[in-house]
């Protein structure tokens, strides 16, 4: 792989003429580098399998997966035909389409647990949704969610931790009122008693607790215990809160299926997005019967959209979830990644980092921390200097990475074994270079 000692002057172009129009250059806040001390964020051009190009034609090997939607890379044979057929019916009706009956359907043969879903847009819609719908059939108010964790970016959502573990939360973005954040209950994940704590306090009050089976947003975190998630369920239930399961990033990533089922438990109503729409926009939330019943029209509970449903999307989910069917393939992601991170590993020690990597599945973190990292706390107390400086190796070799300490790499169904060559060559170099 060519090294970059690159002026960028395509991508710095680009993104000056993007600050003029599109609100900080870009149209995601996590897209920005300030969390990695800043630089401009690379405008890319095409990708094609494991790897894009940016707008100077130089070359990375994906690991950002899109923030998890690219499971199948980029510009997927079987996923680009299908859009391709899809368009010439035309792209959008506002009624019923038989592709998105087809596509409930394959959603449900997968997670039995949707007995009844809906399609939105985004995950932050799938989210927001179950939380009112919770709240519909409970007629409760609060919420409780696990610390660090991102749902999206509804005003609910958008809560902090109080000054106290399982406290009242606060506002985690100007304009989101307190009346808003005092319902919304934060708890560290992986960490029962506070859960419990939280719960003979607020019980009689919270309509459900919100969780990701495996975190994935302050680095992949799994839950440390088998039955942690069965206990979760078990408190939430019996103070008569319902149990939301986002997953938004864990839905089809760990295997064909949800991440529910690798734990052998039962949420009341989920939330997914990313994988689920094959790179197009897609959210769906959906659960048990009697609780779904309550959304309109045939209960009380409103929830719209006019994209939602819409034949593209659909079309593209399920050819992607066609090819995520395929027999081996989640052992393979599995097996790069595996391989990948113990090469990491080595590769760390030889050059005395202090690294600690959460794996599960094809999906993990590299944290410059020597403690095992179980919540948000732990994550946030990793060195984020250091992790920048390794993002900004990285990138000048030609790996891409979320800029954030806190996000996962993807390993995608279509990166190969010279990706994962030349990935451990790149990581030995950027490692020598931050001795330096
Ligand atoms: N839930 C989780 C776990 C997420 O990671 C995200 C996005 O990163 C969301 C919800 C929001 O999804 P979207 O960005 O599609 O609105």
């Amino acid at each position: 792989m060519s090294h970059l000692t690159r002026e960028r002057a395509q991508t710095k172009f680009w993104f000056e003429r993007a600050t003029a129009s599109i609100l900080g250059g870009v149209n995601s806040p996590s897209r920005s580098f300030k969390s990695v001390g800043g630089g401009t964020p690379i405008v890319m051009q095409k990708g094609n399998g494991s790897r894009f190009i940016d707008v100077d034609g130089q070359e990375y090997i994906d690991y950002l997966a899109a923030y998890g939607p690219s499971i199948l890379g980029h510009a997927h044979p079987v996923v680009m035909d299908a859009i391709r057929k899809a368009t010439q019916d035309g792209i959008l009706y506002g009624t019923p389409c038989p592709a998105e009956v087809e596509f409930a359907e394959t959603l449900r043969q997968a997670i039995p647990d949707l007995e009844r879903l809906r399609f939105v847009n985004s995950g932050t819609e799938a989210v927001m949704t179950t939380i009112r719908v919770a709240r519909a059939v409970t007629g409760r108010n609060k919420i409780v969610k696990f610390a660090g964790c991102y749902h999206g970016h509804s005003d609910a959502m958008l809560v902090a931790a109080g000054s106290g573990p399982s406290s009242i939360g606060v506002p985690d973005s100007a304009g989101v009122t307190a009346n808003t954040a005092a319902e919304i209950i934060t708890v560290p994940f992986n960490d029962l008693s506070s859960l419990e704590k939280a719960l003979a306090c607020h019980g009689m009050e919270v309509a459900a607790v919100l969780v990701e089976p495996i975190v994935g947003n302050f680095g992949i975190v799994a839950p440390e215990s088998e039955n942690y998630l069965q206990k979760v369920i078990d408190i939430s239930h019996q103070h008569g809160a319902l149990v939301i399961f986002d997953e938004v990033i864990t839905g089809f990533r760990f295997h064909y299926g949800s991440a529910a089922q690798l734990y052998g438990v039962h949420a009341d109503l989920y939330a997914l997005g990313k994988i689920i729409g094959g790179g197009l926009p897609i959210g769906a939330y959906g659960g048990k019967l009697d609780i779904m019943n309550q959304v309109a029209p045939l209960g009380p509970a409103y929830q719209a959209g006019t994209m939602a449903g819409n034949p593209l999307s659909m079309k593209a989910g399920l050819a992607c979830l066609s090819v995520l069917k395929t027999p081996g393939i989640y052992e393979r992601m599995e097996d790069l990644a595996k391989r990948l991170t113990q090469g990491i590993l080595e590769l760390a020690h030889h050059y005395h980092e202090t690294i600690t990597i959460n794996r599960v599945g094809g999906a993990f973190t590299i944290f410059f921390g020597s403690q095992p990292v179980r919540q948000y706390a732990d994550a946030e107390a990793t060195d984020g200097v250091k992790f920048a400086q390794f993002f900004h190796e990285l990138i000048q070799r030609g790996i891409f990475i979320a800029p954030s300490k806190y996000e996962a790499w993807f390993v995608s169904a279509v990166h190969t074994e010279t990706d994962i060559e030349e990935t451990l060559q790149a990581v030995d170099e950027s490692f020598h270079a931050m001795q330096n």
